[in-house]
């Protein structure tokens, strides 16, 4: 059925079984961020087959949708307090950095009776989530140390998020320095020491991890074999373990130039063209509603995409040595952006191949 994404498991295990390996003789567990398939149980046993130790998700439908699978989950995001109880529930581990949020966790776990176990979050600079100074963080602790259902398990942080701020020796560092310091202050060790996303892969391979950093969360590496920081392919992994399958339902020869006086298109810009003669378009069935205006890459690079609605994909066949007609499907290779729309699409059949 069409337009599908087509998911091979056994490409997406192999992805996960390298990244494991490689963060394994680094001392690194590995938790799985499974947010760009919006947790999809299937998917997700995949990747628990390929030796993750946590499964991560910002959303808590996703670790509901999960809740069969044996590894303890995580909250990527900070949790809001009006949903702590669903935390606790979902959640075995959650990433904080509100000391108001940590008492409502308190308060949710007692009325379950569930202890909470949370990942305290630094800000190193990126500015997305974190504590950003230390008087908060000695005051915060100050008073975790008296919840009774609260263990702080780790320390974290993210980065290249939204400042786009590389992990380094020095930024990593100084969250090794807060460890100690959180340490001292609990009484007690922290056992996770959290050193980011996909980002901080390239750390593997160039110099080495900074000694003491033992987890990491990686979604984009594993999924579609990029690190991060630089937006390199990583060794010996498959880019192409997601794909989009869309359907052919027009293909006309037209000119390149619309006919009459240009307004505006369906989402309100005033077009532009070029006049490259006559072309061969072909129309797809799926569109912005799918996959926004995240980029998607035809296998055939020959193909050249136009341009498109809401949904409708207009494509230039004129350059294609393959003889395309009307029910022809064309396949695609996915970004980060594109597979998190399309998977989050719910008119994008989901097709897991094994
Ligand atoms: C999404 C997310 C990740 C995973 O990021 P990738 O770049 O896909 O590896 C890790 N940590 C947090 C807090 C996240 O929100």
């Amino acid at each position: 059925m069409n337009p599908k994404i087509n998911v091979y498991l056994n490409k997406l295990q192999h992805n996960t079984e390298v990244l494991v390996k490689q963060c394994y003789d680094a001392g690194i567990d590995v938790a799985a961020v499974t947010k760009v398939f919006c947790g999809k149980p299937e998917i997700a046993e995949t990747i628990v087959k390929g030796g993750v130790k946590y499964l991560a998700d910002s959303r808590i439908e996703n670790l509901a949708k999960m809740k069969e699978l044996p590894l303890e989950k995580i909250l990527l995001r900070l949790p809001m307090i009006s949903r702590a109880k669903e935390t606790v529930q979902f959640a075995d581990i959650s990433l904080n950095s509100e000391l108001e949020t940590i008492e409502a966790l308190n308060d949710a776990a007692l009325e379950l009776g569930q202890p909470h176990k949370v990942i305290l979050m630094m800000d190193l600079g990126d500015l997305r989530e974190g504590i950003f100074d230390n008087e908060e963080l000695h005051r915060a602790l100050k008073r975790i140390k008296e919840l009774q259902n609260i263990k702080v398990v780790g320390i974290g942080t993210n980065l290249t998020c939204y400042g786009g701020v590389i992990p380094d020796d020095e930024n990593l560092g100084r969250l090794l320095e807060t460890a100690k310091l959180i340490e001292a202050e609990l009484g007690y060790p922290v056992e996770m020491i959290s050193g980011g996303n996909s980002s901080s892969i390239y750390l593997l391979e160039k110099q080495g991890m900074l000694k003491g950093i033992n987890h990491l969360r990686l979604g984009e590496s594993i999924v579609l074999g990029y690190e991060t920081a630089y937006g390199e392919r990583i060794p010996n992994t498959f880019d192409d373990a997601f794909q989009l399958v869309a359907e052919i339902i027009e293909i006309k020869e037209k000119p390149s130039i619309p006919i009459g006086t240009i307004g505006r298109d369906a989402f309100g810009n005033v077009p532009e063209f070029e006049d490259k003669g006559k072309q061969r378009r072909a129309i797809l069935a799926v569109g912005k509603q799918d996959f926004g205006t995240h980029s998607i890459i035809p296998l055939d690079t020959e193909i050249e995409i136009l341009g498109g609605s809401s949904d409708h994909l207009i494509i230039d066949l004129t350059h294609c040595r393959r003889e395309y007609k009307v029910g022809d499907e064309v396949t695609f290779n996915l970004t980060y952006g594109s597979l998190l729309a399309l998977m989050t699409s719910e008119y994008i059949y989901k097709n897991c191949i094994k």
